[in-house]
């Protein structure tokens, strides 16, 4: 992913997921809440948008829950 700074873990946590947090990039406002508030540093501000990191995030939904304006949404991992 182009501009994208890898965790510094090295465990990839991304097989534990059931459900998987997908951001609707029209509504993000870039706040940076969900890159402070996930436990696996799995989704990060790039050019004023949030990114999710699969290989490491494990779909525990706390960005989902945290997002100010609600445009992170958990969905199935397989739909
Ligand atoms: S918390 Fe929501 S609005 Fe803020 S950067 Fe993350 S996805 Fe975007
Ligand atoms: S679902 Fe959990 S692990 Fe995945 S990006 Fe959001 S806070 Fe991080």
């Amino acid at each position: 992913m182009q501009n994208y700074v890898k965790p510094k873990c090295t465990n990839k946590t991304g097989s534990w997921r059931s459900q998987k947090p997908v951001v609707n990039k029209e509504k993000c406002i870039g706040c940076g809440t969900c890159e402070r508030s996930c436990p696996d540093m799995a989704v990060k501000v790039v050019d004023g948008k949030a990114v999710v990191d699969y290989d490491y995030c494990k779909g525990c939904g706390i960005c989902a829950n945290e997002c100010p304006v609600k445009c992170i949404q958990m969905k199935p991992e397989k739909e």
